[in-house]
């Protein structure tokens, strides 16, 4: 016997398993029937190309059995206490001990590795977020106190058992198992108990892995009485509908199954949000299945992502681990993709240049936007599948051009204009009718871009500005530049206010030019440029990007990103020569005091923006200075 560590993570994971409140300790049921379906797919596929494998007997089955008092309670010796247990066998590909040792001793995923280590102490809270991506097979400590996994792998002579209480260590010996296969026996914890009988095994059965293409039979054992004496007969009984359930004729299909085949193919507990399924036909024959979540799974701004859509070529289960069969923006999608049409011995390299899965994925893009546009008809549900998916629209419209159009439907924002979110099109149908360009702000939140001072001409002259806060927005918008024709400007930008300059303004600029110059000699370090502004009316200075220059919001998203070198470029000083405060400043002899105004109304600018000063404890004491002067 040799006695192994997890790895750091796995104890982590564990603990949090353990130690929270787990909402659905059900799920462990889902998590042991999928990994059964997973072996068996793999060994199925086997036996269909590798000749080496075609000697193996299929006959593919699942087993959940039960303890019952006679037959399945054993002593463990370490408690000396009666312990009920629950198994789930499949005869799939089965594992050999170093297959047990790396897949029930590590986590593969660095995703979930970093996820963990960035997690703090506040199990409850975390746990909801862990429940979102599943915890696999981990997820039998949540109901049992050990568990032992015997497997023998397909081709190979002997077996191998595992065993752990899930207390930091785990031991392999070799085992006993008359075929391929694995069977997982769960010692159950007291609270674990109440999963013992067949009426919650077959309900949690249902409700998870209806649609497991393998069956999977729940055996147990019941009383009957034979003249004077109660006998327990064995029983055995498929529970699962275990159908390829998108090859089902639609007609046939209830909303409830689609739930249920939802449920059993994601890590999922609520329903979805939107099922969407096509069965072709015609020169290309294929059926797929999509879904759209509810809630964004956590993963998705992961580096290492896993796509949620499963390939299938005339139903047998080809790879879940292909990122390429819809584009990364659609990786919230989840679903099967089954071609009648590919070779089942595709390689992974031909699978990326298939002109066949080329099609499918271009025909279930446009499916799939077409869809998400119909949710607009209820603009409530529409919102809140926004919440969750917008960004991944957004880069939608920044990486696939050939649905660009499409997408730009799609996408909304807050607006001066409107409540909630509005759309392109809803903002054109209320454009003035010498408006010719959509203007829109961006910064880090709604509430400060609300309060904007680069907002006043616009609001002056009653025109509608769209509010962007969302960090991409910064990319996205300027690479696209024009919805329908129509430029789309950003409000941060120096020119912005070109054409809405009447001869006035221009007079005024010119006016000001003196003032102007001054205050650039004291800022010429910080700044790029200083102009006067037509822009403000109520205050007396603002921040703009020059024409060609990154914001300074795009700059900091550069920098949290983790570009290194982005380079400083510097802001241009807009200020307002009607204000007050700047009429007064032009007037003033004290250079200390001009210099001090001139600062502030630069720093002010900033903070405006969401930016601190660079030093601030100067900025303090100038404020300070100045006050103290004013009173
Ligand atoms: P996941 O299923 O998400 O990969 P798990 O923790 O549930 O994570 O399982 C880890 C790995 O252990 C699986 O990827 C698989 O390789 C292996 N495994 C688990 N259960 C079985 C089984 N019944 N038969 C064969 N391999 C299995």
């Amino acid at each position: 016997m040799s006695k192994k560590k997890f790895k750091t993570e796995v104890n982590q994971l564990l603990h949090l398993i353990i130690h929270s409140l787990y909402s659905h300790p059900e799920i462990f049921l889902r998590e042991l029937i999928s990994n059964a379906s997973d072996a068996l797919d793999t060994l199925k596929y086997l036996t269909l190309t590798d000749d080496s494998f075609k000697n193996i007997e299929f006959d593919p089955r699942i087993d959940v059995t039960f303890g019952d008092e006679e037959q399945r309670i054993v002593t463990l010796s370490q408690t000396d206490k009666k312990k009920k247990v629950i198994t789930v066998a499949d005869n799939g590909i089965g594992m050999n001990e170093a297959d047990l040792e790396k897949n029930l001793g590590t986590i593969a995923r660095s995703g979930t590795r970093d996820f963990l280590k960035s997690l703090t102490g506040d199990a409850k809270k975390d746990s909801n977020l862990i429940g979102q991506f599943g915890v696999g097979f981990y997820s039998s400590f949540m109901v049992a106190e050990r568990v032992e996994v015997v497997s023998k792998k397909a081709g190979e002579e002997q077996a191998f058992k595992w065993i752990s209480d899930g207390k930091g260590n785990f031991d392999i010996e070799e085992g006993v198992r008359s075929r391929n296969g694995t069977t997982v026996t769960l010692y159950l914890t007291e609270s674990g108990e109440e999963f013992a009988n067949h009426f919650t095994i077959e309900a949690i059965v249902k409700k998870y892995s209806n649609h497991i293409s393998f069956p999977i039979f729940l055996n147990y054992y019941e009383e009957k009485t034979e003249g004077a004496k109660t006998v327990k007969e064995k029983k055995e009984r498929q529970v699962n509908a275990a159908s390829a359930m998108w090859k089902l004729p639609k007609s046939e299909l209830k909303e409830e199954d689609y739930n249920d085949f939802y449920r059993s193919i994601t890590h999922d507990t609520e329903d979805p949000l939107h099922s969407i399924h096509t069965q072709a036909e015609g020169k290309i024959e294929y059926t797929t299945l999509f879904f759209i979540p509810k809630k964004a799974p956590i993963d998705l701004y992961w580096a290492d992502y896993q796509p949620g859509v499963k390939l299938y070529i005339k139903r047998v289960f080809i790879t879940d681990d292909e990122k390429e069969l819809l584009p990364r923006y659609l990786r919230f999608i989840r679903g099967v993709i089954d071609s009648e049409d590919l070779p089942l011995n595709i390689s992974r390299e031909m699978l990326q240049k298939n002109s066949i899965l080329t099609k499918i994925r271009n025909d279930s893009v446009k499916k799939i936007l077409s869809e998400v546009a119909s949710l607009k008809k209820d603009r409530e549900q529409y919102n809140s599948f926004y919440e969750e998916f917008g960004r991944p629209l957004k880069e939608g419209v920044y990486q696939d051009l050939n649905n660009q159009e499409t997408l730009l439907e799609l996408l909304q924002f807050k607006s001066t204009k409107s409540e909630g979110y509005t759309s392109f099109s809803e903002y054109k149908e209320r454009m003035k009718k010498d408006q010719k360009v959509i203007y829109y702000i961006t910064g880090e939140n709604e509430k400060t871009l609300r309060s904007s001072p680069l907002l006043e001409a616009w609001q002056k002259r009653d025109i509608e500005v769209l509010i962007m806060d969302d960090d991409i927005d910064e990319i996205v918008i300027p690479a696209v530049g024009k919805y329908k024709e129509i430029e789309l400007k950003s409000l941060n930008r120096s020119d912005a206010l070109d054409d809405m300059k009447s001869q006035a303004d221009k007079e005024q600029e010119k006016k000001i030019a003196p003032l102007v110059k001054r205050i650039k000699e004291i800022l010429k370090d910080e700044v790029k440029d200083v102009r006067a502004s037509t822009r403000l009316s109520d205050s007396p200075s603002c921040i703009v990007a020059d024409e060609k220059d990154p914001t300074i919001q795009l700059q900091h998203i550069l920098k949290s990103m983790g570009q290194m070198e982005v380079p400083e470029v510097k802001p241009i000083l807009e200020i307002n020569p009607s204000h007050k405060i700047v009429k007064k400043l032009e007037k003033t002899e004290d250079k200390a005091l001009f210099e001090d105004i001139a600062r502030l109304l630069f720093e002010q600018a900033l903070l405006m923006e969401g930016v601190q000063p660079k030093d601030t404890p100067s900025f303090v004491q100038r404020l300070n200075r100045t006050l103290e002067r004013s009173l």
